[in-house]
């Protein structure tokens, strides 16, 4: 049989070729996103009393109601837009099945669908597998005066064709750490009015926003809304991404699609989870204490790094921030990020691998992602480790 791979170009993720390395090496791992700690004992109950009642077979297929209902009123009480439960919210096996799900559902052959990049892993290979044309459009790379990624929004104008089908963004953004600013919520409402095109909001580090700053979702701004399905992760909010757990929310033509994708890839997701969360979400002190707790993780890893010679990047938002490495080696990144975990212990992720083109120059800004949902003890020896480079 004459094998033909639908995604030639795609090998094992960098999330799994370094947590690998760094469990090889017994380095501590800051790579691949995720926290060394358990979700709170309280959640862990709920899953358990929901096994004991029963809660283990099929539930319904968009999410049990229970669950639905909570979301539609987080939202509508976070960001004032009200998605119906019924028709307009959807529970799936994670952010990952949403993201997938929304593409498949909307993407056709031949259809552009644009990316910023750099970019989370999954968005192009879901793209090519609906068959469709993969635009990206880079960010601005951080310099020693801005030393910040920045989007600039021309360059997103510019590649909309009449082919453009899709935009996909995702703030608070992974690698980079950056988040949505209203005046990127205007431009993203000008595109969209102008073009009608779609918008898939991978929102799931909505709770990881710094500084007293908040996280504007797309759910805020009607125009976009229209247009738009916004995705989210309980794994990430709720410190348990083994859990697969997430959902998206869109207007109910949109969720309609979605929903036709969703029944026959995974049908539905796992029942205690939902009875559980349904019930723990209804109190909203655990999701609103996340930006603090993770801002003084941020800040631990961040004020070690000072006596080091990497150089912070500015973290608005997410569970990672990026450093440059230029003052100890002009290495790729790729190279340094192994080298850095097999002789140095820490693992981390090369940024270069959040490009189309990770070996190119263009992709190198001597700078690698360190993950901080660690245990404070866990930052702190990766910090003295890192001291010494
Ligand atoms: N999008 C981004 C930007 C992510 O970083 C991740 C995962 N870590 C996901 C989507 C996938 O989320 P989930 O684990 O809920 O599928
Ligand atoms: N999103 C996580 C990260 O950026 C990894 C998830 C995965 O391994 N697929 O590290």
């Amino acid at each position: 049989m004459k094998l033909i791979s639908k995604l030639p170009d795609v090998g094992t993720t960098i999330f799994t070729v370094m947590s690998q390395l760094a469990t090889d090496h017994q380095a501590i791992n800051l790579g691949q996103g995720f926290p060394d700690f358990n979700p709170d004992e309280r959640l862990l109950d709920l899953v358990n009393q929901a096994m004991r009642e029963g809660h283990n077979q099929y539930p319904p297929m968009a999410g049990i109601p229970a669950l639905r209902q909570e979301i539609s009123s987080k939202l509508e009480s976070l960001h004032g837009h009200y998605y119906d439960p019924e028709t307009e919210v959807t529970v799936t096996a994670g952010a990952s099945e949403a993201l997938m799900a929304s593409i498949q559902a909307f993407v056709h052959p031949g259809d552009e669908v644009i990316v910023i990049e750099p970019f989370y892993d999954l968005y192009i290979p879901a793209i090519q597998l609906a068959g469709g044309i993969p635009v990206v459009v880079s960010m601005i790379a951080p310099t020693l005066t801005t030393p910040i990624y920045q989007v600039d929004w021309q360059r997103v104008r510019d590649a909309i064709t009449s082919k453009t089908r899709m935009l996909v963004i995702n703030f608070p953004h992974n690698p980079t750490g950056i988040r949505l600013e209203q005046s990127d919520l205007d431009s993203l409402e000008q595109i969209v009015a102008a073009t009608d095109i779609l918008v898939l909001s991978d929102e799931v580090y909505e709770h990881l926003v710094f500084d007293g700053y908040e996280h504007l979702s797309l759910a805020r701004n009607p125009i976009i809304a229209a247009n738009a399905i916004t995705v989210f992760s309980f794994g990430k909010t709720y410190s348990a991404t083994g859990w697969k757990i997430g959902y998206c929310c869109a207007p109910k033509a949109l969720m309609a699609e979605i929903r036709k994708v969703h029944q026959f890839m995974v049908f539905t997701v796992t029942s205690p989870m939902q009875y559980a969360i349904a019930h723990y979400m209804k109190d909203s002190k655990p999701y609103l204490a996340l930006a603090g707790f993770y801002q003084q993780k941020r800040d631990r890893l961040s004020q070690g790094l000072q006596k080091s010679r990497f150089r912070v990047l500015p973290s608005q938002g997410t569970f990672f921030l990026l450093a440059d490495y230029s003052e100890i080696s002009d290495m790729h990144e790729a190279d340094f990020a192994r080298w850095l975990t097999t002789e140095h212990g820490v693992g981390v992720i090369p940024v270069s691998a959040f490009y189309r083109q990770p070996d190119a120059l263009t992709s190198n800004h001597n700078l690698a992602r360190f993950c901080f949902a660690k245990r404070d003890d866990t930052l702190n020896t990766a910090i003295e480790k890192l001291a010494s480079v």
